[in-house]
């Protein structure tokens, strides 16, 4: 074989793939930190060391098990700070004959390489990254002809496909979703369990960033990086998830709670998302763990949380690569708002947005419901513009990657595709965030109030959300009791008038 260079992405730490199966002293591998990366959107400084950090290792890795590598550090000399410069001068100047890279899971970077496929002179190669369930263009084939596409369906067929909790060609015990048993609220502090966190030194790294200028938002304790980046530290938090989480996760999937960030989610999305575990590989060790504890553990709580994993998250990337790059530009209501800045400081009145932003800042995180129904559901009500949103998103989470950032955030959340991911908008007055978390308490705003300097924005907002969208919602099958509600309001009129002075004032709130 020609002399080979091959690319490792930064959220392709794969071990398990077939390139590294036997050494091959024609072939170098190639991972890179690059101002590129750390700068298409401004990231959470946790997310940026936590990759750089995770793609350290994999380079150790394949180093110790005998495969070549050349590994750029941000501040290289010979780093050019963007993929296509650094790859072509690499071949360039060690005189590769052949180029490889594996599929990229984002819009952005698979365009980026078939440009640099066309301009190189050497034989180009892109072969899958084995990590997904299904292939790219598997869900756009899956739905081939229909206008929404059904998650439960599709979560179904993977079900079937990977013979996981069936019995046969039927569900194991009958049922195939647990949901309705999954929405409690969580009041009981002595069930708490601390998360499991690592003690990581990354002083280095943040200084390096520092030097190079890279500019960041949110805290770290450089003493102290919790996030697990190697496989151990990854399969660690999955048996921790399996013996102290599991048995709650279902009952409390939703809930808030003021003392508590991460209540019992798995907190494996970054492992995933930058592929040092694979989706099998979680979804099968959880449900052997499962299998020989059902008398401690209900089928409810593995159910949803198998069903986050190899239905949402592998949903959430075929509908990416079906839709993109299209689906990067929808904006359905036609949002304009800016929005406001107490998302990068959390300095706000209104004590739901507080905790969610809050910790966000903090830990580079947020559970599912305080991204759809505290941040997500205000800046819907609010108006803000898709690409703004997106873009927070994008940078402040730890796991954020764009195949899974944008469809849950401008679909999902947003509803900006019109109804491809959701089959109605995720809108909530104060009401639904009291039943789930103990936010309302401590709030400056009073949950019961409509109108008045103390009325919840989320209350007035709501019903001007619907009252300014009824050309694009009346007609939805799901939405029309809202309608109905209110055409028969009495003070429909004080409620639109407090919806348009926060809307003018959103930075006050
Ligand atoms: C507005 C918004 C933006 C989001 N952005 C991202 C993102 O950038 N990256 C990301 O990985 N997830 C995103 N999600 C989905 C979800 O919030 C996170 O996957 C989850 O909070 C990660 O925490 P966890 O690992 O503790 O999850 P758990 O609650 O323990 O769930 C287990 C796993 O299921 C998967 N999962 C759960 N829900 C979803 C979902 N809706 N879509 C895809 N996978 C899911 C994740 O891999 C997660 O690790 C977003 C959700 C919303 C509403
Ligand atoms: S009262 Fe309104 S603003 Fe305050 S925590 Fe509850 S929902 Fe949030």
């Amino acid at each position: 074989m020609a002399k080979t260079l091959r690319l490792i992405l930064g959220d392709q730490l794969n071990q398990k793939h077939s390139w590294f199966g036997e050494v091959d002293s024609d072939v170098t591998y190639l991972l890179m930190e690059m101002k590129q990366e750390t700068g298409y959107v401004r990231h959470h400084i946790q997310k940026v060391v936590g990759f750089f950090l995770a793609m350290r290792h994999f380079a150790d890795w394949l180093a110790a098990h005998g495969h070549q590598v050349v590994y750029y550090r941000l501040d290289d000399q010979a780093n050019k700070q963007a993929l296509t410069e650094n790859i072509k001068s690499l071949i360039a100047e060690q005189g590769f004959g052949r180029f490889e890279y594996q599929l990229p899971d984002e819009y952005r970077l698979d365009q980026q390489l078939r440009d640099l496929s066309e301009e190189l002179e050497v034989e180009v190669q892109a072969c899958d990254s084995e990590h997904f369930l299904t292939d790219r263009g598997f869900l756009k084939d899956f739905f081939k002809g229909k206008k929404t596409y059904l998650m439960e369906t599709f979560y179904r067929a993977m079900r079937k496909q990977y013979n996981i909790l069936m019995d046969g060609d039927e569900p194991l015990t009958g049922k195939w979703n647990y949901d309705h048993e999954n929405r409690n609220k969580f009041k009981d502090p002595l069930l708490l369990i601390p998360p499991k966190v690592h003690h990581r030194d990354v002083t280095d790294i943040v200084a390096l960033l520092e030097k190079m200028e890279v500019e960041t938002i949110g805290k770290l304790d450089a003493k102290q990086f919790a996030w697990p980046v190697t496989r151990a530290e990854s399969f660690g938090l999955v048996t921790y998830f399996c013996e102290k989480l599991l048995p709650y996760f279902g009952v409390y999937q939703d809930a808030m709670y003021t003392d508590d960030a991460f209540l019992f989610h798995s907190r494996l999305s970054f492992a995933m998302n930058a592929k040092i575990l694979s989706p099998l590989e979680v979804v099968e060790q959880v449900e052997q763990y499962w299998y020989s504890h059902q008398d401690a553990i209900s089928i409810a709580q593995v159910e949803g949380f198998i069903r986050q994993i190899i239905g949402w998250r592998e949903y959430m990337r075929g509908v990416y690569w079906a839709k993109m790059p299209d689906y990067a530009s929808l904006n359905f209501f036609d949002h304009q708002r800016k929005l406001p800045s107490y998302f990068w400081t959390g300095k706000t009145k209104m004590n739901c947005l507080k905790h969610a932003i809050g910790q966000s800042l903090d830990h580079a995180y947020a559970h599912h419901i305080q991204r759809l129904m505290v941040t997500g559901n205000f800046a819907l009500l609010a108006g803000i513009h898709p690409d703004e949103v997106d873009a927070w998103y994008l940078g402040i989470y730890i796991d954020a990657i764009e195949w899974v950032e944008i469809t849950n955030t401008r679909g999902m959340s947003q509803f900006a595709d019109g109804g491809i991911v959701g089959t109605k908008p995720y809108v909530s007055s104060a009401n639904y965030i009291d039943k789930m978390s103990n936010y309302c308490e401590g709030c400056f705003y009073k949950k019961n109030l409509k109108v008045g300097d103390k009325a919840c924005p989320f209350n007035s907002l709501y019903w001007h959300f619907y009252a300014r969208n009824e050309a694009q919602l009346a007609k939805n099958p799901r939405i029309g009791m809202a309608y109905r509600t209110l055409a028969k309001m009495k003070d429909k009129e004080a409620i639109l008038k407090q919806a348009n002075y926060y809307l003018g004032n959103l930075e006050e709130l």
